[in-house]
């Protein structure tokens, strides 16, 4: 008897011990780095769904804490503070050096900072910012901001500056403002709940009326009146200068896609010393590089001369519910010299639009003639589920082509014009 009493007490000792335990892993488990999340770029902006086609409804700015509660394509669903939940971009919130600022008010934090012309230690400096000195960041990148200091612009180390408590601050009556987002829905009420009477696009303008919350009241084209969020307008006039530079790409994934690879050269020059597989990967790498100073997120289906089999390819691009696809090729004809130029392959009637963007640029940036945009049954193309295009960038067995597609200065040129493309295409150009 009394040898049994101990037995239970032991027992329920050690399931109380236990318990213990299960409870404070459970604290911990709760409390885990994975489920808070520290927001490191300036600022964050939260869709209703994982993906940029689905509408901004809030921001969230440096050093915020926010719970994730699911992970999807890259995207963290994640609630605030507020208890209201929504998506933002996963690969910007984990490394935080990028971010998809639009008119950010921001403080300088130390005590001198070099304001430069260009985001790197050796840009030429263009003045001093002194602490507390009140900025507007436009863009961040690669862990520099591009920002408004006295009307110049100029970029510092994204970390000498932080969020301005403050806020955006409020127009004079009338003011001019610019859509800054791609899609701007005005509401009747100022709660996102309301009613959306009106979309407005990039670039188009309303005027200011006045602050309510944290809204705007403004007044559109037709003398109506309703409410945006401050931070999808600008003050400033979006010029096409500004528009290339300052249209903050971070949020968008585009997949690139060389050609051929490993024991597939694809075709080759007349005197074949050149093979397309190279010329594919050099101009894919050119337009990476080009795409990641402008803060898009890259992913490449090779950086090697490896081959993926084809049914591999648009897989890349549906896994990462990429924004856009791009296949870069050069073309070959049955009789060398014959043909010249570049062409533009769509599938989907979903990749019309992209083609003809991107294939608008491609025409007035490169020297070689533009053939236009044609449908074509492309594996790549046809097993995509998002935007995709393959790119024909002028003929392999055509002399003329193949002494200008080698050039660094060519495949640089293609870079420019899918960017610019992009951009365009994204921003509902
Ligand atoms: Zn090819």
């Amino acid at each position: 008897m009394k040898e049994k009493r101990q037995t239970n007490r032991t027992f329920r000792l050690l399931l109380l011990t236990l318990g213990l335990i299960a409870s404070v892993i459970a604290i911990f488990y709760v409390m885990s780095d994975d489920d808070v999340l520290t927001i490191k770029p300036l600022a964050l902006n939260v869709r209703t769904k994982p993906g940029t086609e689905h509408p901004v409804i809030a921001q969230v700015h440096r050093n915020t804490n926010v719970i994730v509660l699911d992970e999807k394509n890259g995207w963290y669903h994640i609630e605030l503070a507020d208890k209201t939940s929504g998506w933002v971009a996963g690969w910007l919130a984990k490394d935080g050096l990028s971010g998809p600022v639009t008119e950010l008010p921001a403080v300088i934090t130390e005590d001198e900072v070099l304001l430069r012309e260009n985001p790197a230690d050796k840009g030429k400096k263009l003045t001093t910012l002194k602490k507390n000195d009140t900025v507007t960041v436009v863009l961040e990148k690669n862990g520099w901001a591009r920002i408004i200091a006295d009307n110049v612009f100029g970029w510092v180390p994204s970390h000498t500056l932080t969020p301005s408590e403050k806020g955006i601050p409020t127009p004079e009556k009338q003011t001019p403002l610019y859509v800054n987002t791609a899609e701007l829905v005005v509401r009747t009420n100022p709660d996102l709940e309301s009613r959306g009477f009106l979309t407005l696009k990039y670039g188009e303008q309303v005027a200011f009326a006045k602050k309510t919350k944290d809204w705007f009241e403004v007044t559109v084209a037709d003398g109506r009146s309703g409410y945006v969020r401050p931070w999808a307008v600008s003050q400033s006039k979006l010029t096409e200068d500004s528009y290339y530079g300052i249209v903050p790409m971070a949020e968008y994934t585009v997949v690139l896609d060389a050609g051929h690879g490993g024991n597939d050269p694809g075709s080759e020059t007349n005197n074949g010393t050149v093979v397309e597989k190279e010329v594919t990967l050099s101009t894919a790498q050119a337009v990476q590089a080009e795409l990641v100073s402008y803060g898009f997120n890259v992913i490449m289906t090779r950086d090697t001369d490896t081959y993926i089999d084809l049914a591999d390819i648009a897989a890349v691009s549906n896994q990462a519910n990429a924004d856009a696809f791009i296949s870069f090729h050069f073309d070959s004809y049955d009789v060398p010299n014959a043909v010249s130029g570049t062409t533009t392959y769509y599938y989907h009637d979903r990749d019309i639009d992209l083609a003809h963007t991107i294939n608008k640029f491609i025409k007035s940036t490169l020297p070689l003639e533009n053939r236009g945009t044609e449908y074509a049954d492309y594996q790549v193309l046809r097993d995509n589920r998002r935007p995709a295009v393959l790119l024909e960038l002028g003929y392999m067995n055509s002399d003329y082509d193949a002494s200008i597609i080698v050039k660094d200065s060519y495949q640089e040129k293609v870079a420019k014009a899918v960017r610019k493309g992009l951009i365009h295409y994204f921003n509902g150009g």
